[in-house]
């Protein structure tokens, strides 16, 4: 008997914590959606647990390479090379997979690559398929698209099997369920794997063995029955063909080959030339996302094996918004990235405001730039996605291909600023005004010096001033603003140092 799909219905019902869709679309700006989250304290103290165990895990296999940065070097230079030859690359791939019996397809935006992915596995008259964790199918909505059209799609990587079945949303780019404990894992497969297959067993408790066994043992009858299956690739290298995918469970081993028939969703900048710039990959990739010295399943397939494998391999090469990203010559550098999560991991906003907030597929550092780029900045969400950022740079300390996470943040706050420019003034804008006014003349600032320090009395013993009147307010609602000094620093100096300049010699 077919289980009952998680159906579209399912896939867009009511997030427990800020109460929209589990699609992502019309999530509201950073700063609300965070605030949020932020009420959250079992998702807060989840998150800092796990990214505290991958960040030392991490630091850990790094730390044992001398030539850590010289990996990072490469990595940078040959995706650099890359993008600055994509053309040449991806015709170049599309000519070895297709000789090597794959069918390469081209897709101009999301609806379009859903249309190919639906027709292919409506033509092999299957009505359900086998996923391998995928985060181009999630940018482009693939389950839903699939939905709509009847057939199922079953995630089999863990983690994404416990945000399915959770009508959640994932919320790291590695660890989807980052935000869920143990207990909450063996509440929900209790609850709905019955409704979708093999149940949980009756005496399920929230041990990992267990947990994983339940997993496998409802996965396992799937992966036996699939006719398709359907990944993503982590890279695909343009001399020879092939496509790669790094994983850590095995699941995707499972379905990359017991289906007849597989398909591909690659973004255009997954592309590496050759097989040699693989091996630079494939060391800093493991060490950056799990904390591994070597990734535990790699599965490189180069089209078609007769009699072994899936004789139907489709590629479905994905721009959905790329080329303008490609054509920014500040912002393309987020084309590099290869989704290790290791911004995530160091990020101190990700870590408190956790991965929902950022209202994408791709949340922490990258999804801040990224995500803008790939969307516009029209939605409320969008514009505020460049500002989620304390700018401190950790995330670019860590980022195995050297992606300058807070110059495209800068960048891409200059194009939310332009692109705003005229109409009323924002808050933000009237103080800043006020600011340059108040600058630019010495006069000026003296006396709104004086005006601060005389101020300093009204508050007695207090360090912080409460909420500011409109503009400031803005400013004052998500942070404590010291009182002013009892003395400016000009005072200070003409107290101490009367009219001597620094060099202790006479001010001109
Ligand atoms: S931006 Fe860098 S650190 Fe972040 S996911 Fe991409 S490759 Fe990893």
């Amino acid at each position: 008997m077919t289980p009952a799909p998680l159906s579209a219905a399912s896939a867009v019902s009511v997030h427990p914590h800020v109460g929209v869709t589990a699609t992502f679309v019309g999530m509201p700006k950073f700063p609300e959606a965070a605030k949020a989250e932020l009420g959250n304290t079992t998702q807060r103290r989840n998150l800092a647990h796990a990214t505290g165990i991958i960040r030392t895990k991490r630091a850990n296999v790094v730390g044992e390479l001398d030539n850590w940065e010289e990996l990072r070097l490469a990595a940078e230079a040959v995706k650099n090379r890359t993008l600055r030859n994509l053309d040449t690359y991806l015709l170049q791939f599309e000519e070895k997979a297709t000789a090597a019996g794959a069918t390469v397809h081209w897709a101009r935006d999301a609806a379009e690559a859903n249309r190919i992915v639906v027709d292919l596995v409506r033509r092999t008259g299957a009505d359900e398929v086998v996923k391998v964790k995928s985060m181009a199918t999630q940018e482009i909505e693939l389950n839903e698209a699939l939905a709509a059209a009847g057939i199922d799609a079953w995630e089999t990587d863990l983690a994404e099997l416990i945000v399915q079945l959770g009508d959640d949303w994932p919320s790291h780019i590695l660890v989807p369920a980052i935000h869920r404990n143990r207990s909450e894992v063996r509440e929900i497969f209790l609850r709905r794997m019955k409704e979708v297959g093999r149940p949980a067993p009756d005496d399920l408790t929230d041990e990992p063995r267990r947990l994983a066994e339940a997993a496998r043992l409802h996965l396992r009858e799937k992966f036996l029955r699939a006719k398709v299956g359907i990944s993503g690739a982590n890279f695909a290298v343009a001399d020879t063909g092939s496509l790669v995918v790094v994983e850590s469970e095995g699941n995707g081993r499972m379905c990359l080959t017991l289906p007849e028939t597989l398909i591909s969703v690659v973004g255009i900048e997954k592309i590496l030339p050759t097989w040699a710039d693989l091996e630079v990959f494939l060391q800093v990739l493991p060490r950056s996302s799990t904390g591994e010295r070597e990734n535990p399943y790699t599965s490189v397939w180069t089209g078609v094996t007769p009699g072994d494998g899936p004789q139907n391999v489709h590629i479905v090469l994905l721009d959905n918004h790329r080329t303008d990203v490609l054509a920014d010559e500040v912002g393309r550098d987020a084309l590099r990235c290869i989704r290790c999560s290791a911004c995530l991991n160091v990020c101190p906003v990700y870590e408190r405001a956790g991965g929902h907030a950022y209202g994408s597929v791709y949340p922490g550092p990258i999804g801040a730039i990224l995500t803008p780029q790939l969307r516009g900045t029209s939605s409320a969400v969008d514009k505020s996605l460049p500002y989620a950022s304390s700018l401190c740079g950790a995330c670019f300390d860590v980022c195995p291909v050297r992606i300058d996470i807070p110059e495209i943040l800068v960048h891409l706050r200059t194009r939310v600023v332009d692109e705003n420019r005229g109409g009323f003034p924002s808050g933000e804008a009237a103080a800043m005004k006020a600011m340059a006014w108040t600058f630019a003349d010495h006069r000026r600032l003296e006396a709104a010096q004086k005006a601060a320090t005389t101020s300093h009395r009204f508050f007695g013993k207090r360090t912080t001033i409460g909420a500011l009147p409109w503009p400031l307010s803005a400013w004052s609602s998500a942070r404590d603003v010291p009182v002013p000094p009892a003395e400016s620093f000009r005072d200070w100096w003409k107290r101490e140092r009367g009219n001597r300049s620094e060099d202790g010699g006479p001010r001109s």
